[in-house]
């Protein structure tokens, strides 16, 4: 049911039936939407996914000390803190200043090592028709420092 909240992005009505593509066609979370709608396959010509973490994560906060502290968080949170099991393997292995900031760093490079290796885009992150890029945020400057999967050209 077509209907207008208030909310004016510019790009039309406020219907809340929209999907996020129909919202903001334009922007790469319109597309990255499209493809987990499951709309067009990721192979379908999109030559870059970035997986973008951020510094001071307060979801990966609360996974480390659930995961550390063997304490399952409530509800959806838990599939959250599940999802960074992999992530908080490793960095409870090592030593670190900042183990959650490790953390962060190390769950982007796991889930684009994953995307990289999924059966539909290794072939073309082989044939350099798709770059999946790793990328942390730092809160404190605004920069974005590409951590893993830059194509080399
Ligand atoms: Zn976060």
């Amino acid at each position: 049911m077509p209907g207008n909240r208030g909310e004016d992005d510019g790009r039309g009505s406020g219907d809340d039936t929209l999907t996020l593509r129909e919202r903001t066609p334009d922007s790469p979370w319109a597309a990255f939407a499209r493809l987990m709608e499951g709309n067009e396959p990721m192979t379908s010509g999109t030559p870059l996914i970035v997986v973008l973490g951020h510094q001071r994560c307060g979801a990966v906060k609360a996974a480390y000390k659930a995961l550390k502290e063997g304490k399952p968080l409530p509800g959806n949170l838990r599939s959250i803190a599940e999802a960074l099991r992999p992530a908080y393997a490793v960095v409870s292995k090592e030593k670190h200043a900042d183990p959650v900031d490790a953390m962060v760093r190390v769950h982007i490079e796991q889930t684009s090592a994953d995307l990289r290796s999924n059966a539909d885009l290794a072939p073309l992150v082989k044939k350099g028709d798709l770059a999946v890029v790793s990328a942390y945020c730092s809160l404190d400057t605004g920069r974005v420092e590409v951590l893993t999967g830059a194509p080399s050209a």
